[in-house]
């Protein structure tokens, strides 16, 4: 079933030290996302470790949190039919090495840490995802300019 659904996505240091987020944000509107939200900021340590929360556990936790704090980072929201699913189709795999030919990761990623973007893993993270970076006035609620839009 297709239905209009919002994720959140993110550029990540690495992409943006660089110089790919021209190319990215191409990709993204290419594959006809429509990008209703966007911003850039610094991530301080204990945003970072907010919004991984839930890989506190795991042994990579820390060198996350100090690579997703190393730079700017853009982030932004998507709408689309299957926005969540259908844009972690266009990041590729976490690992750039397993990452489908032509996907940003496999375009743009350095490794699994380094992997230039993130996408939400289901509408339960993006609300929660979208509601971190943006609160709700500041979505476009009216119809993109066509000349945004390719
Ligand atoms: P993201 O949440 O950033 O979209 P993902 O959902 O594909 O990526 P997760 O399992 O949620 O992958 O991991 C979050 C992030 O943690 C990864 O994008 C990557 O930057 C880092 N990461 C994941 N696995 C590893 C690992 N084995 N070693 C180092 N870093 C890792
Ligand atoms: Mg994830």
């Amino acid at each position: 079933m297709n239905r209009l659904e919002r994720t959140l996505g993110l550029i990540k240091p690495d992409a943006i030290e660089a110089g790919h987020i021209g190319k990215i944000l191409d990709q993204i509107i290419q594959a006809g996302f429509r990008i209703i939200g966007l911003r850039m900021l610094h991530l301080t340590p204990a945003q970072a470790e907010a919004f991984y929360h839930m890989h506190r556990e795991r042994p990579f936790f820390h060198s996350l949190v100090s690579f997703m704090t190393s730079g700017p980072i853009i982030a932004f929201v998507l709408e689309k039919e299957n926005a969540v699913s259908a844009y972690r189709e266009l990041m590729g795999a976490t690992d750039p090495a397993k990452a489908e030919p032509g996907t940003l990761r496999a375009l743009f990623a350095q490794n699994i840490e380094k992997n230039a973007v993130h996408g939400s893993d289901s509408p339960e993270s993006a609300r929660r995802e979208i509601a971190f970076f943006f609160p709700e006035m500041e979505l476009l609620s009216v119809k993109t300019p066509s000349s945004l839009l390719v």
